[in-house]
């Protein structure tokens, strides 16, 4: 449950004071309300909740912004809920501004409620190469990934089997402490244990101690039909495994497609260059064009000039996402030269240069004039 008085009149501040100005107003009213200088005072308990919310909001520049402008309903709108369930929520909240606030220094940046800290496992990253029609049709991959998994041999405990962790008699298998003296106290993530709330005497040989094993695991990665080089997959849950009661890493697949010696990828588009011949490029005619799903017929007009794109809609890459559908297929046709001809044609072309009134040189002509012009 969140507040509804004003958050400034709480803290008992100006609609323009500067976070130092918060932040003292903040510390004398968290030392007036402290649960550990009010034993049992819901009251008390209550007003510390509320202040800790307004310092939670006008300490932060974009709530206090959201706040300004729009108010209680403002925060709501923008699905911040400020309040907190209790006091334990609070320290772990702000453990570094406690710390700060109230000169002890470090620890207490377990998360959650205060309890034991537990931690996730970490991400794995793996990099897989596709080839281009593997990437716009979609494929299954077999790959292999490292990862450290939990230990069979003590269960993840990382005591040896026979023997348990036992309570960690620093902290009391509670995973916090708490410091200070008098009424000022603060609690901290248990130095001894890390705040795990537990130490093992009897260290599994499997795993010394770690309750987890590097393994190699073998894995099928559908990869969806339409991805391209940048795009990662997240496998959840295939990442390390966490410490005991925590959720493992994911695993992330970074996609790095290959090139292709004739298509090209823009987004969901495919494009691709035809060479055609001059009297295919005059006389127009269907030719055939390779597209990702074969080849295909395309109709070349009459009088096509070389560069010209004819795109075939929907016959590109999929789509990722909601949107669905296809890309399009683009196919740029490059009237082609050929570097050699044949008696006939030369002749052809020849008498093709009179009719259209062209001039051409003589075999040997520009020879001739290299020679006369190095020479
Ligand atoms: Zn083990
Ligand atoms: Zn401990």
């Amino acid at each position: 449950m969140s507040s509804q008085r004003d958050y400034y009149e709480i803290l008992g501040v100006a609609r323009d004071a500067d976070g130092t100005v918060i932040k003292k107003a903040y510390r004398k009213l968290a030392l007036q309300y402290h649960p550990d200088r009010n034993p049992d005072d819901p009251k008390a308990e209550a007003s510390f909740k509320e202040v800790s919310e307004a310092y939670a909001v006008l300490s932060d520049t974009e709530k206090r912004a959201t706040y300004d402008r729009f108010g209680h309903a403002g925060l709501r709108g923008a699905g911040v809920d400020p309040g907190f369930a209790n006091a334990d929520e609070i320290f772990s909240q702000f453990s570094d501004l406690f710390g700060d606030l109230f000169g002890f220094g470090g620890g207490g940046r377990g998360r959650g409620g205060g309890g034991r800290r537990v931690r996730r496992g970490a991400d794995q990253e793996y990099a897989l190469e596709l080839d281009f029609l593997e990437a716009v049709h979609g494929v299954q991959k077999e790959i292999t990934v490292p990862r450290y998994s939990h230990c069979d041999a003590c269960d993840g405990s990382g005591a040896e089997p026979g023997s348990s962790p036992t309570s960690c008699p620093t902290c009391g298998g509670a995973g916090q402490v708490v410091q200070g003296h008098g009424f000022l106290r603060i609690r901290t993530a248990c130095p001894h244990c890390g705040g795990r709330g537990q130490v093992i005497s009897d260290p599994c040989k499997e795993c010394d101690g770690n309750g987890r094993v590097r393994v190699t695991d073998t894995l099928t990665v559908t990869v969806p039909a339409g991805v391209d080089t940048g795009l990662q997959l997240r496998l959840s849950g295939r990442g390390d495994v966490g410490d005991p009661g925590a959720p493992p890493g994911d695993l992330y697949v970074h996609i790095q497609v290959r090139q292709h010696e004739a298509f090209k990828r823009n987004g969901a588009d495919v494009l691709v260059e035809v060479p055609i011949t001059y009297p295919q490029a005059c006389l127009g005619g269907e030719i055939t064009v390779p597209t990702v799903d074969g080849e295909a017929p395309l109709e070349l007009p009459a009088g096509t000039p070389s560069g010209k794109v004819f795109t075939l809609r929907g016959k590109g890459a999929p789509r990722l996402g909601r949107r669905g559908g296809r890309g399009d297929h683009h196919v740029q046709v490059v009237v082609s030269v050929p570097k050699k001809l044949d008696k006939e044609e030369e002749e052809l072309i020849r008498k093709l240069a009179d009719l259209q009134g062209g001039h051409v040189a003589e075999k040997g002509f520009w020879k001739d004039f290299f020679d006369r012009i190095s020479g």
